[in-house]
């Protein structure tokens, strides 16, 4: 089963109040495959869908159409009866302002209502990606003009849907993982929307964790290679004359390295007799290898 499949079968086991039915029935009618006057179907790899949406259509005609299963798995509900057909869209379509049905959402007043209807028109044209993979929710709208009230009604739960055509189809999406988890839980897929925050938050730690593993490393390596300069220096400034030669600050510091190979210049910096900062401690190192550096250059 694919991912969306699960997340829809999550939202057909959620909850309705008696007031909502309607509204996630016309949801489910308005989004199928077909709704108009010849023919009202819907195409879907999930028998369960398919069976919620047979259901959704008894509901204003009055009997249960048959659910088709073809060769390949899919299942299919079709109305094609004239008068189902005029009984089903008398109800789910708004009259407009002619009096005449029109393909359109219309007003809804309930915030549940409304809920319920973007559950139902997910459950018939929606779909989400394993957000393993990819952080995308969309809706694959029947017209532009649904897709229009489909973003609006979407927006006033304070959720920014964006609206796209691809293939002819009018999309409404989504790509930001906290916009998908709200409104997977607006739909009532609460699980579904919580495994989401957990799979985010553990990619987010995951991320921080090996950014700041690979921080270290790369600061770990730089210090034991400043290290390595600043022993290797102080050496050749032993071996071209000793210690004697430095000023008592370098010489205080050129001794601490020496006795501390693997120390970092930070640490080193807590063994001086006078406080100093890091720079300065910094600073002093570069006096050394550039003394050193001399040295070498007066001895070839
Ligand atoms: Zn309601």
């Amino acid at each position: 089963m694919s991912y969306a499949s699960q997340v829809k079968t999550e939202l057909l086991q959620a909850e309705n109040d008696a007031c909502c039915e309607m509204s996630l029935s016309r949801g489910m009618l308005l989004f199928g495959r077909e709704c108009a006057p010849a023919a009202i179907s819907i195409l879907t790899e999930n028998g369960e869908i398919a069976a919620a949406y047979a259901k959704a259509a008894r509901l204003f005609c009055g009997h249960t159409p048959e659910i088709h299963v073809s060769e390949s798995g899919n299942f299919k509900v079709v109305i094609n009866d004239r008068a189902d057909t005029d009984a089903i869209l008398g109800e789910v379509l708004p009259a407009g302002m002619n009096g005449r049905r029109q393909l359109a959402i219309g007003p809804i007043d309930k915030d549940c209502c409304r809920a319920a209807f973007v559950r139902g028109a997910f459950l018939a044209s929606g779909t989400v990606t394993d957000p393993d993979k990819e952080y995308h929710l969309e809706f694959s709208c029947p017209s532009n003009r649904l897709a229009a009230e489909l973003k609006e009604l979407i927006g006033a739960f304070g959720i920014e849907m964006k609206q796209t055509r691809r293939g002819g189809a009018n999309i409404v999406y989504l790509k930001k993982s906290g916009d998908i988890e709200d409104l997977l839980l607006r739909m009532g897929a609460t699980e579904t929307s919580m495994m989401l925050m957990g799979s985010k938050m553990f990619k987010d730690v995951r991320n921080t964790v090996n950014r700041r593993v690979n921080f270290e490393n790369a600061n770990i390596a730089r210090s034991i290679a400043a290290a390595g300069k600043q022993y290797h220096a102080i050496e050749t400034i032993e071996k071209y004359g000793g210690l004697g030669q430095l000023t008592p600050e370098l010489r205080e510091l050129a001794e601490l390295r020496l006795e501390n190979p693997d120390l970092s210049a930070g640490e080193i910096r807590k063994l001086l007799k006078d406080p100093l900062t890091l720079s300065g401690v910094n600073h002093r190192f570069k006096k050394l290898i550039q003394i050193a550096e001399d040295l070498q250059d007066e001895h070839k």
